[in-house]
């Protein structure tokens, strides 16, 4: 299917959805993942609306940045200390916040930068080894933590769910990043302004929305099977 075909059928699949869980298929954001899409199929995606894209890799974002004017960017993927200063002036929003250490890196670019930076307290849901994110009783300390610094604020939670060939599955998982969200945000901690549970992916965004996810982030969906010559 073409691009086009497969954002149309995406958007349908969102709008009912969010239906079920009460809301509008505008009250969530389809973050297009362009990690490892070349040039010109994204810039087909951006023509047809996906103005906001989601990269893993730092340098990815890099080499894109300026070929691809009039969107923003979201750092979806595990993002290491030393390389905050590369990005720090060009992503809207960080998803994978894991640790105080990291936030600290973060709050120091953003204000090199002349700004602030709003991030996602990334979960292990599953408490999968081989994922980032903190387990689900230490994100409220870190959420807590983070917002203490000068140049971050806190806007929600994000989670990578387990690959299961039955997204029924995942329903557990994102039932209870809402509860910790709601729970996180029923603190009114300072800088700590949840707003935003990005969950879902191509094989289970419609279970994540129907659980309250307000951002999604689709790759495979969109743009068809990654080529992983190169590494994910
Ligand atoms: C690659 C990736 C996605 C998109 O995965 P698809 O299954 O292709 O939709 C979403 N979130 C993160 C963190 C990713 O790395």
């Amino acid at each position: 299917m073409s691009i086009a075909q497969n954002l149309e059928d995406i958007d349908k699949r969102i709008c009912e959805a969010a239906e079920k869980s009460g809301r509008k298929r505008s009250d969530v954001l389809l973050l297009a993942v362009s990690k490892t899409i070349d040039i010109p199929r994204i810039k087909e995606a951006v023509a047809l609306g996906c103005t906001q894209l989601g990269e893993n890799r730092v340098q990815e974002i890099m080499a894109k940045y300026d070929e691809i004017p009039g969107v923003q960017w979201h750092l979806i993927g595990h993002l290491q200390t030393n390389k905050v200063k590369y990005i720090a002036d060009k992503v809207k929003l960080i998803h994978s916040v894991d640790s105080l250490k990291l936030g600290k890196e973060i709050s120091l670019r953003s204000g090199q930068a002349g700004r602030t930076m709003d991030v996602l307290v990334e979960v292990n849901m599953a408490g999968e080894e081989s994922k980032s994110g903190v387990a689900p009783d230490e994100a409220e300390k870190l959420a807590k933590e983070l917002g203490s610094l000068e140049n971050i604020c806190v806007k929600g939670l994000m989670t990578v769910a387990p690959y299961d060939p039955c997204p029924e599955n995942n329903r557990i998982y994102f039932q209870k990043m809402k509860e910790l969200f709601e729970n996180i945000k029923s603190r009114n901690y300072a800088n700590v302004d949840m707003q935003h549970l990005s969950m879902g992916m191509t094989n289970d965004y419609e279970v994540a929305v129907e659980e309250g996810a307000d951002i999604v982030r689709i790759g495979t969906g969109i743009f068809g099977a990654r080529d992983y010559g190169n590494k994910q």
